[in-house]
């Protein structure tokens, strides 16, 4: 299994537009050692011709173009890019969709409520449905597994399974379809396995259950949430707003943090999804330091490598 990180930043990027936090204002003075991230994207294929995405972020665009193993191989119109997998419905995660609607045949899976939160209930994404067998939504059911396979055909795929997580549906689903919607197809993590081994994609982790560890343990690769260094992060940042485990990332730092809870030996540990306000994007910083002496690594845009 090949992997592709296009990108590994929470949503907003590094620098973020708005944000004047100390990593933002240094980076654009060019006074952090550190480097700029786009927003979280990774990509796999089995074979290096057909490509997944997991997720689909705001710059997929620019993302797809940075690497030439997702350009267009095939006459005027074509993609190497066969489907996209969904672990949830937040924006960051399916705004990049809308950049994949000129007619290309794809599939989408994802579970069956996030599937009608983003194609039902917001009417742009019904630009994806113009034409017959433009998008085939294919349902995916926590738990099962699923072969990510080109459209009509068989072979070594990747046979992935999606892991729920006690996470929360996004912001713009109201009350009311929230009660309706079942609690475990609102956050998942992605099992995939290739031929070489196991990778576990998690860019949003709550909680890490016993269960969850013994998952972790048999994997090869961990792509973990590396969104907040402190649970307080954002409340310090911004002088107010929720905590990290409030928006469902478990902090790295403190107790029962992902530092503490997955000190795992065995499996590469690499975190993603990492938000510009975490100190160790500084590779200066203690936090940096710590981390790396704890064997994790950050992931950075443009890594790639097979398992
Ligand atoms: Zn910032």
């Amino acid at each position: 299994m090949r992997i592709q990180i296009l990108g590994s930043a929470a949503g907003g990027g590094f620098p973020q537009w708005n944000c004047g936090c100390a990593n933002c204002h240094r980076l654009r003075q060019g006074t952090l050692r550190g480097k700029a991230r786009t927003q979280t994207q990774v990509a796999v294929s089995s074979d290096g011709k057909a490509w997944f995405l997991l997720n689909a972020s705001p710059d997929l665009r620019a993302q797809i173009e940075a690497v030439a193993e997702l350009h267009p191989r095939a006459g005027l119109r074509h993609s190497p890019i066969a489907g996209i997998v969904l672990t949830s419905g937040d924006l960051d995660n399916v705004l990049g969709l809308l950049l994949l609607r000129e007619f290309q045949p794809l599939r989408i899976f994802a579970t069956s409520a996030i599937r009608k939160i983003v194609s039902q209930d917001n009417s742009f994404f019904r630009l994806l449905e113009r034409v017959p067998g433009q998008v085939t939504w294919v349902d995916l059911r926590p738990g099962a597994a699923f072969e990510l396979n080109v459209q009509g055909e068989s072979g070594p795929g990747i046979c992935c399974r999606a892991v729920p997580l006690p996470g929360a549906y996004p912001g713009y689903v109201n009350e009311e379809e929230r009660g309706r919607l079942a609690e475990d197809q609102a956050v998942l993590a992605l099992m995939l396995q290739g031929q070489g081994g196991k990778l576990l994609f998690a860019p949003a982790l709550p909680a890490v259950t016993d269960q969850m560890l013994a998952l972790m343990r048999d994997c090869d690769v961990l792509l973990v949430d590396g969104t907040f260094w402190s649970d307080d992060e954002l409340r310090q940042a911004r002088g107010g707003g929720p905590t990290s485990r409030e928006m469902g990332h478990l902090p790295i730092s403190g107790p029962g943090g992902s530092l503490e809870r997955l000190s795992l030996r065995g499996p590469r540990k690499i975190y993603i999804h990492v938000n510009n306000t975490n100190p160790m994007l500084d590779e200066e910083s203690p936090q940096y330091r710590s981390v790396r002496a704890a064997g994790w690594e950050i992931a950075e845009d443009g890594w790639s490598f097979a398992l």
